[in-house]
């Protein structure tokens, strides 16, 4: 019986474990598309998910991983999110089976392996680019403002916004990486403590928008210095799920918080974010965000990603 290597996660929502073990093939989930996995990527959600510090896993057992990136009938693709290591087996594995909409052909301009370098982290930092387009903020003299800048989403979105022509704000709370956010494209660049500082509900104006990895505090200061009609994405919470703020950003200057959720966007969102990132000029960058990791390393990278430990993106080679 033909078998292939796996994390696995087993136990229940109230306690489980995580190993590397052999699956059988026909103990994949049902799905039209039977695939050898090429690679898979590290985003803080995986950190969640396989050292058990988050509620991520919604079925067990389940294989971990929310992307994946393969050569499947022909077709080179890729799937991030749309549940996948949360009801659906992931890309933690050298094999996986998923139904055929789930997929996104792999976009042009794209590898399997700078596929998994941009990740679900890409495509959350390109949605919320594109909200922020959407809402009608154009390039102008004020700053955006990125939080989390070194982390993965954090990372493209700086390079994203400074390849669109934006000057861009980094907010980190690592003094190492101060260089590589210049590299990325940031043209100025802030200790996250200046923001994690409680914020007067309204302080001056000084962010045109923002892009929002961190949460909490952070975010509440973040939305306290957006200028008139500027508008913040808010897609993470590394720092934290709370939202200590007041009404009058939005009220007395129509300031807009816009939402980001990457796992099940509407098929011609997803289709159109992806098909732009194949197109950006950062993805020429790809080299300085990712580095290449074996499938075998998994856990103790989990562990450095929810300690604010990994700079940039990890791509996850599942076959090493
Ligand atoms: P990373 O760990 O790569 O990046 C997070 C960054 O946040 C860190 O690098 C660090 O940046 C900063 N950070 C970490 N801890 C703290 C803290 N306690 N206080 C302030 N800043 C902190 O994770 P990802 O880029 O994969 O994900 C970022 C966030 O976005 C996560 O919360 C994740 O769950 C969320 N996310 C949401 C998605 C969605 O669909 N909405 C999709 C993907 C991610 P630095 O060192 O520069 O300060």
């Amino acid at each position: 019986m033909s078998t292939f290597r796996a994390l696995i996660a087993e136990g229940s929502g109230d306690g489980y474990t995580t190993r590397l073990g052999d699956i059988a093939e026909d103990a994949l989930p049902p799905g039209d598309l039977l695939i050898e996995v090429a690679y898979s990527s590290l985003n803080y959600k995986d950190g969640l998910a396989v050292t058990g510090r988050g509620r991520i896993i919604r079925r067990f057992p389940m294989v971990c991983g929310i992307d994946l990136s393969e050569f499947a009938a022909g077709d080179e693709i890729l799937v991030a999110g749309q549940g996948l290591g949360e009801t659906h087996w992931g890309g933690y594995s050298q094999r996986a089976r998923v139904p055929a909409s789930a997929a996104v052909k792999l976009p042009a301009g794209l590898n399997l392996k700078q596929a998994m370098a941009v990740g679900t982290a890409g495509f959350t930092a390109m949605l919320s680019l594109i909200a922020l387009e959407d809402h009608g903020i154009t390039v102008g003299d004020r700053e955006v403002v990125v939080t989390g800048a070194s982390g993965g989403v954090g990372s493209i979105a700086v390079a994203l916004l400074a390849g669109h022509g934006y000057k861009v704000a980094a907010s980190t709370g690592r003094v190492e990486t101060h260089p590589y956010l210049r590299e990325l494209g940031a043209a100025t660049i802030i200790d996250r403590a200046d923001l994690a500082k409680k914020s007067p509900p309204l302080a001056s104006e000084r962010w045109a928008a923002a892009i929002d990895t961190v949460g909490g505090q952070t975010l509440a200061s973040v939305i306290a210095s957006t200028a008139a009609y500027g508008a913040v994405a808010a897609c993470g919470l590394a720092g934290g799920a709370d939202l200590p703020t007041t009404v009058f950003p939005f009220i007395l200057r129509n300031v807009a918080l816009l939402g980001i959720n990457s796992v099940t966007p509407p098929a011609p969102l997803r289709a159109r974010a992806w098909e732009r990132l194949g197109h950006e000029a950062f993805v020429r960058k790809l080299d300085a965000i990712a580095t290449l990791e074996p499938l075998s390393r998994i856990k103790d990278l989990s562990a450095q990603i929810l300690d604010g430990g990994i700079r940039g993106r990890v791509v996850i080679d599942v076959n090493a």
